[in-house]
């Protein structure tokens, strides 16, 4: 086994707890075939009924059960004991094959958990709708929907969408700038906010850079 190969396998051994389940499983496998052993020596034979009989001089005796020798003194605990300690053996069985299961059939990168704070911050912040679009004010009455500045006729004017639709917003020209402006100090700060968590979520699964 290679180094590489060896790292390779501890990595995915680290995502996965496989010390953990693993330690677990055995553990329960230990004790359960510890306590199932232990109750398999203590079982004795199970009484044995008698059923009611009449003596010769006539007293009747009522059915009952008599133990076999050897001081037995119950019948049942240690079977449910047995029962118990197979059942916490198959359990760590269970367990341990599981993670084993899970080691085998796993890629690393399947074992790497998602960038959870990369999902939390979304998408990029809208940029669209800003008005980019231009057209020399035709009309004394258009004003600015921002600070209410009067366009007069022949200066520009900015909007987003179609410059016809009745729902257009004039810009003035200060206002689209620092719109514009804002919108792009927002799109480099998510930028760089999500920057910032790749590159902390690459350090911390170094592996993802690799190509296996
Ligand atoms: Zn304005």
């Amino acid at each position: 086994m290679s180094a590489r190969t060896r790292s390779y396998w501890i990595a995915k051994a680290k995502l996965a707890g496989f010390v953990w389940f693993f330690g677990t499983g055995a553990g329960l496998m230990l004790g359960g075939y510890t306590t199932c052993h232990y109750a398999q020596t203590q079982i004795t034979p199970r009484s044995v009924s008698v059923s009611g009989y009449t003596r010769a001089n006539g007293t009747y005796v009522a059915p009952y059960s008599r133990r076999p020798p050897g001081a037995v003194r119950h019948d049942a605990p240690y079977e449910l004991l047995s029962v118990l300690g197979g059942l916490v053996f198959v359990g760590g069985l269970t367990v341990s094959a599981y993670i084993v299961y899970i080691l085998l059939t796993r890629s690393l990168v399947d074992l790497i958990p998602p960038n959870h704070e990369e999902i939390a911050l979304g998408p990029p912040p809208q940029v669209e709708g800003l008005p980019t679009n231009s057209a020399v004010s035709n009309r004394d009455y258009y004003s600015c929907c921002i600070c209410s500045a009067s366009i007069p006729i022949g200066d520009i004017y900015w909007f987003a969408g179609r410059a016809r639709s009745p729902s257009v917003k004039r810009h003035c020209a200060a206002c689209k700038e620092k719109l514009t402006l804002q919108a792009r100090v927002s799109l480099a700060e998510y930028e760089k906010r999500l920057a910032a968590i790749r590159e902390q979520y690459r350090r911390k699964y170094p592996l993802l850079d690799r190509n296996d």
